[in-house]
């Protein structure tokens, strides 16, 4: 198991820079849908907010027991709205990077000026985490199954080696943040990311992230991160996961 707490940004070594150009293009499943979620207008004027926020895949309550709607509802409407809502502002001081896809600006957050940086990736970070989370999840869970089962089964020994490993990484989050299962270097592994920080500021795509941030589950669970963590995996929308590898893997 890789565990970083801390993505870097390399220096933009040739390597590097192409092992990005594919992570953004192996990006693209998360792309096409935080950039299916932008204005529909192809060209948006300078004044106008170029990110929203799209409605839950389900009903509020669509996850209980395991989530529970109120927290559903104040996670989305609140929350992640916030994220766009900060986003917008951000963009807004810095309109030369209107119309760049979100996973562009965080894979390439050097290129943001400073001004804006900080916003961007707290911001951009939480809007893109979310839309990830959101389709990670569906109502009853859906299976692991077929090639990427085997992968999973490859890297970690087992499924249930696996859930434990990345409980244990979900679980060693020091205060606000999430764990990840990503494809670095053509390789699935679990890494964790502190606050709104993801996998592509350190050149690897997100396949599945699980927010273990006290929002994502203290109404329900309390201080209880364990026991939220172990009934996720019963919403857990497997064959999204794989759809994210598979392009992932196309794309590398
Ligand atoms: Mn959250």
């Amino acid at each position: 198991m890789r565990a970083s707490t801390e993505p870097r940004i390399a220096p933009l070594t040739r390597r590097h820079l192409l092992s990005l150009v594919g992570g953004v293009a192996a990006a693209s499943a998360l792309g096409s849908f935080v950039r299916g979620a932008r204005a529909a207008t192809p060209t948006p004027s300078p004044a106008a907010a170029p990110f929203e926020l799209a409605p839950l895949p389900y009903a509020f309550d669509a996850l209980e027991p395991v989530i529970d709607a109120e927290t559903m509802r104040l996670h989305h409407g609140k929350h992640h709205a916030g994220y766009v809502t900060n986003l917008n502002a951000a963009l807004d001081k810095a309109p030369e990077l209107k119309g760049r896809p979100l996973e562009k600006l965080l894979a390439e957050l050097s290129a943001v000026p400073e001004s804006v940086r900080t916003a961007v990736r707290n911001h951009g970070g939480g809007h893109a985490n979310h839309t990830l989370f959101w389709q990670c999840l569906t109502p009853g869970g859906a299976p692991l199954a077929g090639p990427l089962a085997e992968a999973i089964n490859g890297v970690f020994g087992s499924f249930d080696a696996f859930k434990e490993a990345f409980t244990r990484a979900a679980m060693g989050v020091f205060g606000s943040g999430w764990a990840w299962l990503v494809l670095t270097q053509g390789t699935l592994a679990i890494t964790t990311t502190p606050n709104q920080d993801t996998p592509l500021m350190a050149g690897q795509v997100p396949l599945l992230g699980v927010d273990v941030w006290e929002h994502a589950y203290y109404l329900k669970y309390q201080n209880r991160r364990a026991e939220y963590l172990a009934n996720l995996w019963r919403v857990i929308n497997w064959p999204f996961v794989a759809r994210q590898w598979q392009a992932a893997r196309v794309g590398a």
